[in-house]
Formats: structure tokens, C-alpha cells, sequence
């Protein structure tokens, strides 16, 4: 699979490389490389360790899921590794598709393994002894590169009826999703893997209890799991030197839009916006700062007064801002954003998998709505339209689809109520 990547190739950087150590040549680490880089290290401290301990050196770490929704990782393993129901599973989820993330991507491309073993640890560590790696529709050439990787660990043992030698049985195999955003959301995957349509499941029960084919289970993200191998091998008291107090570790930052240098970037938790795109990527590209949009589709807009909050989830939640999956749009003075906001409608309009009605119905008045704001003609209701249908849906709504569907919209009221006004009455934008 080497030199058969899709080009051009995404620019890796930051100011440390704990879980892109292996990243930016643009081709996959190899299992040689890779163990001999210490790779496999913390899946063999793992299996000299009792489940209880790695479940505890993990919650000690502090890591949350770097998925959007930073559930705690170690309480989640605690839940599963105390559920009754033979057998467990565990899955790795790599349906990555909120519009302009690109870091678990990046990932399955440079280091297979130090997700694979992140996999084989979490495993270990909730007596599972089978697991999935569910990967997006849209990833095909990334998709043979895991395969490889898993093929190759096969081989040497890794996988299989004695994983590195010791009595632990684990074997595992490769989803590939259809393209729907909707089965990134943790129980639609199952549904996906069991093969039913991708509809989120009434939640409680939890997966932990009741998720794959009804069975405990525990679902993480290719980033979550890429955290493990460090954690595990260097202990979480040096994880920790990492990162600030309530948020450890390190933080992938997809960074995109009116950048200089757009990419993936690896910063310990606690920077500042402004270090990120002015240090690290080199500033706004074609004028000022305008906008940022963090946490994708289903984020928040930030504004210039923004650049100094510190990237972490206490700093970002204070400052009314998500950090989701480390997403970050940026966008200069010349875009219309009114323009920006009708592509996220039509986005959660045709990604709305029907479900429930306050999302169904929701997203595609928001989307109608949205249409006539742009075209400059909204209707003397439609602020209150927008808002009504906004909290609805975020208030009534099933999954996190729904529940975030209307976010970004209404972080755009608050700042920018001229953009919702008849044209006449506001100032023009100019088409970029
Ligand atoms: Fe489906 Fe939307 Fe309801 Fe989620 S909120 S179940 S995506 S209709």
C-alpha cells in the first residue's frame, strides 16, 4: 500500500508529536518500524498488569474521548469490565465525518499500529475478546492500509488465539460504513455492524451495558485509542505533564479554511487559539480574521475577541465555545457567512436520518429558512423561526445530530444579528 495514498498530502506539524510521531511521510508506519520505535511497549505492560490496574492508570491519565462528546475514558472501560454478558466487544470508531476533521484519517494513514494496539489494550483491559474497527465509506485507501496493518499483525501474533504470547485471546475485523454521517453517532454504528439500517438506539441503555448485538461493549475513537500506547508504556503521571490540570494530554487540531498553512497539528491541551493559527499555521490567508467555526458542523462560532482563550475544555466551555473533535474552520472577512450557514443546513437536512420528528422536520425548515436568508429576502418571522425551531430541535431531538443541528446557527444570531435581515437593511457581504 505504500506511495498509493490519495494526494496531496496533509500537512502534519505542531509543538509536540506524541500521537503523530509516526505521521508526515505520507505513507503507513510498517510493523518493524513501528515496535522498533517502542511500538507494542504499552500492550506489553498491559498484559504483565490486571485489567483493575489498567483501568486505573487510565482514569488517572485524565483522557476523555477525543470523539466530541469527552466521556471519560477510564470510567467508560470500568462500566463494560463490570457488566455481566459473555461475549464483550470492543470497537474502534473511525467513521470520521464531521465536515473538515481530518485527524483520525491522518492517523490510519501514518500509524495503523498505535491505533491497533490502543484497540488491543482497551480490550484487555474489559475482558473482550473481539472487536471491530468500523471504518468511513469514503476512506477507501485507508481502509487497505488498516487491513494491511491487521493482516501483518496477524502474522506476527499480535492478533489472534494468544495475543504476544500470553493467555489473552483477541482477534477482531474490519466494517466499512456507506457513506451516512449518521453512523458515526455510537449506537447507529452497531446498528450498522449488525447490519440494520443506521438509526441511533432510545439511550439508556448504555453500550456498556447493552450495545453491540446486545452485549457490553466499549466504543472509542482512532484518536482516543492512539492516546493508549503512550499512556500505558511512559504511566499517566507523565501523560499528565502534559496538557493542563482538568484537561491532560495531548490534542490533535484540524485546522482548515482562509489558513496559510492548513493541516493537522499536535499541541498539548492549554494553548491559545491565536498560537495555533498564527504560530503554528501561519495566520489568516486573504484578510483578517472574520470567523472560526469550532467543532465542525455541529459547532460554535468564535470571533477575532476569541484568539486568546486556551484551547482546553474548561477554557472552551467558559467562552461558550465547543471543542468537539479539535475542529477548526477558519474563515476571512470576505467570506459571506450567510453562504456558510446555508451549506451546514443543507448539510444536516440531508444527513438527518428521519428518526425522530423534531430532526427530521427541523432540519429542513432550518434548511428553508436558511435558504431565504442567503438569497437576502428572509420573512419579518423568520429570526423567531429560526430560533423556535432551533431550540426545538436541540431540546427534543434523539441523537447528537439533531441536538447540535441548529448550533452553529445560533451562535451566528448572537453575533451577527445583521446577517438575518433583508439585504437592503444590512451591509453587503462580498461573494468570495
Ligand atoms: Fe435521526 Fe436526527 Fe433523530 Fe438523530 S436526531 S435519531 S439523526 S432524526
Amino acid at each position: 500500500v505504500r506511495g498509493r495514498l490519495p494526494r496531496p498530502r496533509t500537512l502534519v506539524g505542531g509543538d509536540i508529536a506524541i500521537l503523530t510521531a509516526n505521521c508526515g511521510k505520507n505513507r503507513p508506519t510498517t510493523l518493524e518500524e513501528y515496535t522498533q520505535s517502542g511500538g507494542y511497549s504499552g500492550l506489553r505492560r498491559a498484559l504483565q498488569s490486571s485489567p483493575a490496574e489498567i483501568i486505573a492508570e487510565v482514569k488517572a491519565s485524565g483522557l476523555v474521548g477525543r470523539g466530541g462528546a469527552a466521556f471519560p475514558t477510564g470510567l467508560k472501560w470500568e462500566g463494560a469490565a463490570n457488566a455481566s454478558g459473555d461475549p464483550k466487544y470492543v470497537v474502534c470508531n473511525a467513521d470520521e465525518a464531521e465536515p473538515g476533521t481530518f485527524k483520525d484519517r491522518v492517523l490510519m494513514e501514518n500509524d495503523p499500529h498505535r491505533i491497533l494496539e490502543g484497540l488491543l489494550i482497551c480490550a484487555y483491559a474489559v475482558g473482550a475478546s473481539y472487536g471491530y474497527w468500523y471504518i468511513r465509506g469514503e476512506y477507501t485507501a485507508q481502509m487497505e492500509i488498516v487491513t494491511h496493518a491487521v493482516e501483518e499483525a496477524r502474522q506476527a501474533g499480535i492478533l489472534g488465539g494468544s495475543v504476544l504470547g500470553s493467555p489473552f485471546h483477541f482477534d477482531m475485523e474490519i466494517r466499512r460504513g456507506a457513506g451516512a454521517y449518521i453512523c458515526g453517532e455510537e449506537t447507529a454504528l452497531f446498528e450498522s455492524i449488525e447490519g440494520k439500517r443506521g438509526f441511533p438506539r432510545i439511550k439508556p441503555p448504555f453500550p456498556t451495558t447493552h450495545g453491540l448485538f446486545g452485549r457490553p461493549t466499549v466504543i472509542n475513537n482512532v484518536e482516543t485509542l492512539a492516546n493508549l500506547p503512550y499512556i500505558l508504556a511512559h504511566g499517566a503521571a507523565q501523560y499528565r505533564q502534559m496538557g493542563t490540570e482538568k484537561s491532560p494530554g495531548p490534542k490533535l487540531f484540524c485546522l482548515s479554511g482562509d489558513v496559510v498553512r492548513p493541516g493537522l497539528y499536535e499541541v498539548p491541551f492549554g494553548v491559545t487559539f491565536d498560537h495555533l493559527l498564527n504560530d503554528l499555521a501561519g495566520g489568516v490567508r486573504g484578510g483578517e480574521l472574520k470567523a472560526a467555526l469550532f467543532g465542525g458542523a455541529a459547532g460554535a462560532f468564535a470571533t477575532p475577541q476569541h484568539l486568546g482563550v486556551r484551547l482546553t475544555f474548561e477554557d472552551l466551555r467558559a467562552a461558550g465555545l465547543p471543542l468537539g473533535s479539535g475542529v477548526i474552520t477558519v474563515f476571512n472577512q470576505h467570506r459571506d457567512l450567510r453562504d456558510v450557514l446555508l451549506r451546514l443546513g443543507h448539510f444536516f437536512a440531508d444527513e438527518s436520518c428521519g428518526k425522530c420528528y423534531p430532526c427530521q422536520l427541523g432540519t429542513q425548515r432550518q434548511y428553508e429558512i436558511l435558504q431565504r436568508v442567503a438569497a437576502g429576502s428572509p420573512l419579518p418571522e423568520d429570526v423567531a423561526r429560526l430560533q423556535d425551531v432551533g431550540w426545538t430541535m436541540t431540546d427534543a431531538s434523539l441523537c447528537g445530530l439533531g441536538q447540535t443541528a441548529a448550533s452553529a446557527v445560533l451562535s451566528a444570531m448572537r453575533h451577527w444579528p445583521e446577517l438575518f435581515v433583508p439585504a437592503a437593511q444590512s451591509a453587503p457581504q462580498a461573494q468570495v
